[in-house]
């Protein structure tokens, strides 16, 4: 394989930086997959090459999250807005009162119980909303929450991409006397932590941010939420049926699918999920060390304890600013750091695939351009 040559660091939210390793294995692989004589986009989803490259995936993504083989894999499309339907039209009728609870903290569990009450009687346990700059700037805490009784099941995110919070532990439902399973939207930060399957109902989870390209999603439910769609649920999204044909009722996005595998493969190699933690940990502490230690020429406003390890929303003290600082970034070979409309500012996202390097690059640049501009 050639040597890497420099590429600027992309701190896009997503679609998102992916491995460069993996980019130039595909691109190796592109005219010829394995002395197949095909490129993987050109395969039969059937056949037994692309066959090989769907069970590699799912085992290596089963081993890097630690799976329970009571929880099914799917491979699905619509991404996570997808789910947002899917996920209620698949299991908001699993009990006759269809109630399902959400906890509001950012853009995306807003999202979600938007959808939702389109299908069912969706209500808002806690939510983090407040005013101007405190907005979604903290999670709920548990124990606060108004869960109802006799929920079909329990939405949160838990990494708000665009506000910038994460759940640090995922909520424990049982210890708070609720039995509904808990269904996860872990999008923006898959694979970048364990999950504690005990207290998780399903879990769905869109490419394009810490997995591969967009057009796949991931979706892992128990055994025991499968088989309560709607009946006008489409059969395409009926996880009953995704289940029983392996992801492959229909054609599945197989290049989406290959792209991760060999993300999967880079991720075990690299030392896994524990190795990504370890990692974000260092990438994001140097971040927000920077921020806060900036005299308030940098702002986060996050509480510290809930403070994304992926997506860093900052503010520059002066806004007037943010054009000079964005150009120079460009220029230093950092990328997409504009911050969501929604929120303003700036934002880097530091998924999996962001090398320390990158972010050594980004607090670089932070400091001289602080100092240059004070
Ligand atoms: C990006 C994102 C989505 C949206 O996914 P689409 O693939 O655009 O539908 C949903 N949830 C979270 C947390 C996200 O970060």
């Amino acid at each position: 394989m050639t040597a890497p040559t420099a590429r600027p660091y992309n701190f896009s939210a997503g679609p998102a930086v992916l491995p460069e390793e993996v980019l130039r294995e595909a691109a190796a692989e592109m005219l010829d997959w394995h002395g197949s004589g095909m490129s993987v986009m050109e395969m039969s989803h059937r056949g037994r090459e692309f066959i090989s490259i769907y069970e590699q995936a799912e085992r290596d993504v089963r081993e890097l999250l630690a799976v329970p083989e009571h929880y099914r894999i799917l491979f699905m499309q619509g991404g996570g807005l997808g789910e947002n339907a899917i996920v209620p039209l698949n299991l908001s009728h699993r009990l006759p009162e269809a109630k399902v609870d959400f906890v509001i903290t950012g853009s995306w569990s807003q999202k979600s119980h938007k959808e939702a009450r389109r299908y069912c009687d969706a209500q808002i346990a806690a939510s983090n909303e407040g005013v101007g700059a405190a907005n979604h700037t903290a999670m709920p805490a548990p124990s606060g929450w108004q869960l109802r009784d006799g929920l079909s099941y329990v939405h949160i995110c838990s990494n708000e991409t665009i506000h910038g919070v994460e759940f640090a532990q995922w909520p424990d439902l049982q210890s708070l006397g609720c039995d509904a399973p808990l269904v996860v939207d872990c999008s923006s930060h898959i694979l970048s932590r364990p999950i504690d399957w005990s207290r998780v109902g399903l879990a769905f989870a869109g490419a394009q941010k810490n997995i591969g390209p967009a057009g796949v999603t991931l979706v892992f439910v128990r055994d025991d939420l499968i088989g309560h769609a709607l009946s006008v649920c489409p059969s395409a999204f009926d996880y009953q049926i995704v289940a029983a044909n392996q992801s492959m009722f229909n054609t599945p996005p197989t290049y989406a699918i290959y792209i991760a595998g060999l993300v999967f493969q880079w991720l075990k190699r690299g030392g896994g999920v524990a190795a990504m933690e370890a990692r974000s940990l260092e990438k994001s502490t140097l971040l927000y060390d920077t921020i806060d230690n900036s005299d308030g020429y940098y702002v986060n406003r996050v509480a510290p304890d809930c403070r994304s390890r992926m997506n860093v929303p900052f503010f520059l003290h002066d806004e007037s600013l943010n054009e000079a600082f964005l150009a120079g970034a460009r220029q230093h070979g950092l990328l997409q750091l504009k911050g969501h409309k929604s929120v303003g500012g700036m934002r880097a996202s530091i998924y999996n695939a962001m090398p320390l390097d990158g972010v050594r690059s980004l607090v670089g640049y932070m400091r001289e351009f602080a100092a240059r501009h004070g």
